[in-house]
């Protein structure tokens, strides 16, 4: 394993960093515990210093945090300054709120008194995916920051100086030594920070493969996890829905991040009425499309983020073909230097057909029709995923019925999945468990304790 960066783009080899050694990774943990001692006995406002600033320090440099996102993993520009701002905003969220997030909860037993206290429990280990580089790191920093945990942090291995940033912000921000710590490590060693016990609680955002073995580790060692994992999102289009504002959306919802978003819209579940018309229009607008430096602004399609994710798409779409998939358009690389998959759209994807139970990252479209509201619910239950979803239709009052009968940890009417600060964010089935940001992210790594008052003279 290797931490590189490597612009997608035109494959050009940024800097390379060297693995941490066990006894680095040793004294980090050992800083990281005794930062946690004192940082556990801040107050909300103290606290509240270092990580209003840290929004701040993001807020007033976007363009600098922004370009090493794209030029790691590809992102196109406007969209990565986008996601410095997101980030900053969840960070700016948790400053002001965990105070009342947190704040003890009086309950009314039978007789006395009884409250339950939220106290932070100790070092955390995050085990972060590339294709959000600050985002997902925010997400999982501030809420535990704020909550007087410290966190440990190991970034994948193509966003380094993107993890480094962080890092660094979080040093400009005034936080003691330890409480934020970016770990560039072996998998070997993922291992032995969950083993460790200073540390108190794992959080994993990345694929199904990874967090099995990552929460098997944690499970193994007793110890509380939240798993964000991967998706495959229905994007649901009823007779009734507006159609071109649907596939401005439909668009927006599978190319956004050039795809790799484990909430994007993955399987695209279609009632026939309007089936035709869409497609042709979908398929129009995936081809306008324009490819180029992701830095440049009249880019519309930027690369994935690693030759070895293109490598990986196209197999999954050439074995998804040779089991009878359809290939509507595009499936091949764009035929230029760098990272560059077509917008593609397969249709006629039988349950036999691997392709139907696998996550696509990247610019790939399942594509299915059906007869009707029924059948489209019963499609996109058919699924191990249960992410996010959406649905479109003119009436909101059914968007939300159809909403609820579907397994997911989140479904949106009318618009793609998506996130902001106050929302809470998360799936079920392999799609993990847990949720982070809004006033429930920050619950998942308190000790919920009762603090109960009773009389010495009450019956036992
Ligand atoms: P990935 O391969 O699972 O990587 C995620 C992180 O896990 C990286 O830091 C990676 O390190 C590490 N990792 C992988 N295998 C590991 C192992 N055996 N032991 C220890 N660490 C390990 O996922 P990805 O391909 O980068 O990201 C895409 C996946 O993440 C998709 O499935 C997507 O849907 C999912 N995702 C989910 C959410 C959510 O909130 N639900 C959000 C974003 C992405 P290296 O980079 O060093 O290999």
């Amino acid at each position: 394993m290797s931490y590189q960066s490597i612009n997608p783009y035109d494959g050009k080899a940024g800097k390379t960093f060297k693995e941490m050694s066990d006894s680095e990774l040793q004294a980090a943990i050992a800083t990281a515990a005794s930062c946690f001692e004192t940082w556990r006995h801040t107050s909300f406002a103290e606290r509240t210093a270092v990580v209003a600033k840290a929004a701040s320090i993001m807020h007033s440099r976007v363009d600098e945090f922004a370009r090493p996102v794209t030029l790691e993993m590809g992102k196109l520009f406007e969209q990565a300054r986008g996601e410095v701002v997101l980030s900053a905003d969840i960070i700016d969220y948790y400053a002001k709120h965990a105070e009342h997030f947190l704040a003890p909860e009086r309950l009314k037993p039978a007789s006395g008194d009884a409250q339950v206290e939220s106290s932070p429990i100790g070092v955390l280990f995050g085990v972060e995916p590339w294709n959000f580089p600050y985002y997902q790191l925010a997400r999982f920093a501030a809420p535990n920051l704020m909550a007087g945990n410290v966190v440990m942090v190991k970034h994948a291995g193509c966003v380094p100086e993107c993890a480094l940033a962080f890092e660094q912000l979080w040093r400009d921000a005034g936080a003691p030594a330890g409480a934020y710590t970016n770990l560039f490590i072996s998998y070997d060693q993922v291992n032995r920070v969950i083993d460790d016990p200073r540390i108190k609680g794992v959080a994993l955002t990345g694929s199904v493969e990874a967090g099995k073995i990552v929460a098997g580790r944690a499970g193994v060692n007793l110890k509380k996890s939240t798993m964000e994992l991967g998706g495959s999102d229905a994007f649901i289009v009823l007779d009734d829905a507006d159609l071109e504002k649907t596939v401005k959306w439909a668009v927006w919802g599978k190319m956004n991040n050039t795809g790799q978003c484990c909430v994007a819209a993955k399987r695209f579940i279609v009632v026939d009425t309007l089936a035709d018309r869409f497609l042709e229009q979908f398929k129009s607008a995936l081809a306008a499309l324009t490819p180029g430096d992701p830095m440049a602004a009249a880019t519309t399609l930027g690369p994935l983020s690693t030759e070895a994710a293109l490598v990986k798409l196209l197999d999954q779409v050439k074995r998804a073909i040779a089991h009878g998939a359809t290939l509507v358009m595009g499936g091949s690389r764009v035929d230029r230097a760098g990272a560059f998959m077509q917008p593609t759209i397969l249709s006629n994807i039988k349950p036999d057909n691997p392709a139907f139970r696998e996550e696509f990252f990247g610019p790939v479209a399942l594509y299915f029709t059906v007869k009707n509201e029924d059948e489209a619910v019963a499609l996109a239950n058919d699924s191990e995923f249960g992410l996010g979803g959406c649905v479109f239709t003119k009436d909101v009052a059914r968007g939300k019925r159809v909403a609820s009968r579907i397994d997911t940890g989140m479904m949106f009417v009318n618009h793609p999945t998506w996130t902001t600060p106050d929302l809470p964010f998360g799936g079920i089935k392999n799609s993990g468990y847990g949720r982070e940001l809004s006033s429930m992210g920050i619950q998942e790594f308190v000790n919920k304790k009762l603090v109960r008052v009773a009389s010495i003279d009450a019956a036992a």
